[in-house]
């Protein structure tokens, strides 16, 4: 395992971190919950094996995500990694929820602190209720009583506003950002991920495989990948050549994907791609921006729709023939249109969507293409 700084934490972290956001499951009663036994030695596999940074948050999992990173951590493990989770600002409705959601968090997680405790997904309206409710000197007293070893936030807006917070967060020291070989432009993207850096900001970088759409991308995509690499080789080793990331978040689900991104990890380091290699990502993306997809991760978090329209595998199955061949669509959904049809246009999902897709408007277009 390679380990990298912090930015001005002082801490150094493996370039590989456990994103505790895909955990494996099981089925129980037709509910979809988390393999304990599995995604408990997963996270202690990867600590064995060097991984220091395990990262979670409220929301993952149903809110389970924290209980199951708490046992994981027992029998010694909390002592041997860092330990990120972030305030669930869509619950922050007074300056009072900063510390019961805290305190809920930490005993949740079974700690007595966190190293990194981030504001989770800053947006506009996020970071005025930061500033609306003082939640940076919540953060401070709370570093101060020990809650907490470090402030940050993580990231999905635009850079106008990604460069309000670099200026307006003061004791702000790491910060967590969408980025891959597709979003150079999008979100924080380069030119945010430089500005971090140049203050001093430890860089985590999320989405490295934008949810699994970049394991099996499509096929015009995958042909201008680097010679002789694996789809997430090439999209890890991607992230790993800027010399300003200090770690990428992996959500590992399998024994096979945290034997690869390990084996990747011990390989790759900063400024380790030849010009070549670098201009090949280049020519992906330019194929990808051919293709017109939407840009859906699969978080999930627009699970709050009333009528119950599983968004996520609409996106997905529209995308399998977006640009081109409608049959693929209808074979892997034949029931898609009258699933968007179902839309009562409240707009919710649009509120927690972190890659703020318009989902109405793409139900149109999916609509309109049939
Ligand atoms: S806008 Fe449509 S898809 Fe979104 S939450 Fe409302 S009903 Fe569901
Ligand atoms: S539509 Fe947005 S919120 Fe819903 S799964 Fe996709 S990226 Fe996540």
């Amino acid at each position: 395992m390679k380990y990298r700084e912090f930015g001005k934490t002082g801490c150094k972290v493996s370039s590989l971190g456990f994103g505790a956001m895909r955990m494996p499951t099981v089925e129980i009663d037709g509910k979809k919950v988390i393999d304990e036994e599995k995604a408990i030695a997963l996270i202690r596999r990867a600590i064995d094996s060097g991984v220091n940074y395990v990262d979670t948050a409220y929301f993952y999992h149903d809110g389970e995500s924290e209980c199951l990173v708490g046992k994981a951590l027992k029998d010694g493990y909390r002592e041997k990694t860092y330990l990120a989770t972030k305030l669930p600002m869509g619950h922050v409705k007074c300056a009072e929820d900063f510390d019961r959601l805290l305190d809920e968090q930490l005993s949740k997680l079974d700690v007595e602190y966190v190293d990194f405790y981030l504001f989770h997904a800053l947006n506009r309206d996020h970071w005025e209720k930061v500033k609306e409710f003082g939640l940076i000197e919540k953060m401070k007293k709370a570093k101060a009583d020990g809650k907490i070893r470090h402030m940050g936030f993580s990231f999905h807006d635009d850079l106008e506003i990604f460069e309000t917070i670099m200026e307006e967060y003061d004791g702000c020291e790491f910060c967590q950002i969408q980025f891959n070989y597709l979003d150079t432009d999008y979100q924080a993207g380069i030119e945010g991920l430089r500005l971090a850096a140049e203050k001093g900001i430890g860089l985590v970088i999320m989405e490295p495989l934008l949810g699994g759409g970049l394991v099996a991308p499509h096929e015009s995509v995958k042909a201008c990948l680097p010679e002789g690499m694996s789809t997430v080789e090439a999209a890890l080793s991607y992230i790993w050549n800027y010399p300003e990331v200090s770690l990428l978040l992996s959500g590992m689900g399998t024994e096979e994907q945290l034997t690869e991104n390990m084996a990747l990890a011990d390989k790759y380091e900063a400024s380790s791609l030849t010009k070549e290699q670098e201009n090949c990502f280049i020519e992906a993306k330019k194929a990808h921006a051919k293709l017109g997809l939407i840009p859906c991760t699969g978080c999930n978090y627009c699970s709050v729709c009333p009528e119950e329209i599983a968004i996520p595998e609409v996106f997905s199955a529209f995308n399998l023939g977006a640009s081109e061949d409608r049959r693929k669509v209808k074979e892997a959904m034949p029931d898609i249109e009258d699933r968007v049809r179902k839309c009562a246009d409240c707009g919710a999902c649009e509120k927690m969507c972190p890659q703020n897709i318009e989902i109405r408007k793409m139900f149109k277009r999916i609509r309109d293409s049939f």
